[in-house]
């Protein structure tokens, strides 16, 4: 999971990438980076472990000179969290540089790296990311364009990308379009980034979405694009809709508010909670299901669970009194609201249900009377290879046991999901044109060969 940001064309490169960053923030938490390249092709980077609110110091910000600069936050997917892994990843070449900042993961990046190896090439970081730029390396096409064309063809997986090579800046988005990227205009600047929002906060107006297969270049001539082989059926990720993307962006020119709400509403009326008092969401990501819920079941909306904000990454024993200790930290349950009510919890997914439990468990403690638990996505029954952070099957509760034994283990007197057909009935766009792997088991391309080195990155 990850953020990207690029901007060609604006004095201040630098200083609105890592304002864009910031609203990219959610995409990736555990490092940071900006490379700012100048006209005359000289080029900076920095990167940091942490949150870009205290990554970067504004006086190593303005030492970023340049028109040209791209950003990334991280969450690594493939690969360790080491500094070695923040991206962009940043290389000096015949002369000149190439910085990539990738949002997706690669299927095949083990075989393609070990191809690389074989023929002597050699590797800084265990990122999947860093075979596109050897790749790149090796092109021996006259543009940019068509060496990251060349470069990309044969690479499979997920991957939105903004690239930068000599003084160019390049968006790319696989044949499926698994993750989004969104092109702004600020100005007479060209403006890319993963989600609206992050257009926003810079001032940058939506022009429209990187196509599917789509490569855009942008240089002291404008913009232009060359169009890639797209897959026929799109593979977009439901996930940015019920989980991941913010509310107040549009990804694959859906708004994810309205994508939430509308699930929330689909939610209630497959899986209506007779009897019950109350509806509340799982903060925050559920917030906007849990008003689709309301309005379609008429039922109150309140505000049951408080969430702690500025709890960041928490490092508690993996026991069971570490998790439920964990859940505290960062939730607690308004009595008031709950005691003796028949309440309705609305959170867009389960994964491995060790946070859901310990909500259950807050909720009781309150003084809820019952706790009907619905869930505005369908049962998580396996990892995601395209760059969601989703663990392997063994540890998602859904993929070991039937949707009653669910409710029991987390505690709740009913449990309702949202069915596949639903949900996809709900999303901008839909139904045709998603990935629902995780949700379905339909995988649209074969999943990496070799998991565990997948996942190590090497
Ligand atoms: P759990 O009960 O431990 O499975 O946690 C469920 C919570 O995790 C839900 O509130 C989701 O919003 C949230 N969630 C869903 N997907 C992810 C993800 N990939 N990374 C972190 N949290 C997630």
């Amino acid at each position: 999971m990850c953020g990207i940001f690029g901007i060609r064309g604006s004095e201040e490169a630098a200083r609105v990438t890592h304002l864009g960053l910031y609203s990219l923030q959610h995409r990736g938490q555990e490092s940071a980076g900006i490379v700012a390249v100048a006209e005359d092709g000289s080029a900076q980077t920095v990167r940091k472990m942490g949150l870009v609110s205290d990554g970067f110091e504004e006086d190593r910000i303005a030492l970023l000179r340049g028109s040209t600069a791209i950003g990334h936050t991280r969450y690594s997917t493939a690969g360790t969290s080491t500094i070695d892994n923040a991206q962009p990843v940043f290389v000096r070449f015949r002369g000149g540089h190439i910085a990539l900042a990738h949002n997706g993961n690669l299927t095949n990046a083990v075989e393609l790296r070990g191809a690389l190896e074989a023929e002597g090439s050699i590797f800084a970081s265990t990122m999947d990311s860093e075979v596109i730029v050897h790749r790149i390396a090796k092109s021996r096409a006259a543009k940019p364009e068509e060496q990251l064309a060349e470069a990309l063809n044969g690479v499979e997986g997920a991957f939105s990308v903004v690239v930068v090579i000599g003084t160019t800046l390049l968006a790319a988005r696989d044949p499926h379009g698994w993750r989004p990227l969104a092109i702004g205009r600020l100005g007479d600047a060209w403006v890319f980034a993963s989600e609206t929002c992050a257009l926003d906060i810079v001032g940058a107006t939506y022009v429209r979405d990187v196509a599917a297969g789509e490569i855009v270049a942008v240089d002291e001539h404008g913009m232009r694009s060359m169009a890639g082989p797209a897959s026929p059926v799109l593979h977009r990720c439901v996930f940015e809709y019920i989980y991941f993307a913010r509310p107040d962006s549009r990804v694959f020119g859906g708004s994810v508010d309205r994508a939430r709400r509308a699930l929330g509403r689909q939610l209630a009326k497959e899986q209506p909670a007779p009897g019950a008092d109350i509806v509340f969401a799982v903060p925050d990501s559920s917030n906007a299901a849990a008003l689709g819920y309301a309005e379609a079941s008429g039922l109150q909306l309140e505000h049951a669970l408080i969430r702690n904000h500025y709890v960041g990454r928490t490092f508690i024993q993996p026991t069971q009194a570490g998790r439920d200790a964990k859940v505290k930290v960062k939730y607690n349950a308004v009595r008031e609201v709950l005691e003796g009510k028949s309440v309705v919890m609305v959170d867009d997914s389960i994964v491995r249900g060790t946070t859901t439990r310990g909500l259950v468990a807050l909720l009781r403690g309150a003084g809820a009377r019952e706790v009907h638990m619905r869930v505005s996505s369908p049962p998580i029954t396996g990892p995601c290879y395209y760059g969601i952070d989703t663990p392997e099957r063994e540890q998602l509760i859904a993929a070991n046991m039937p949707v009653a034994e669910v409710g029991r283990a987390i505690g709740v007197d009913s449990l309702g999901y949202l069915s596949l057909d639903g949900m996809l009935a709900a999303v901008p766009d839909g139904p045709g044109g998603f990935c629902h792997a995780c949700f379905s088991g339909q995988y649209p391309t074969q999943p990496p060969v070799d998991i565990k080195r997948y996942r190590a990155g090497a």
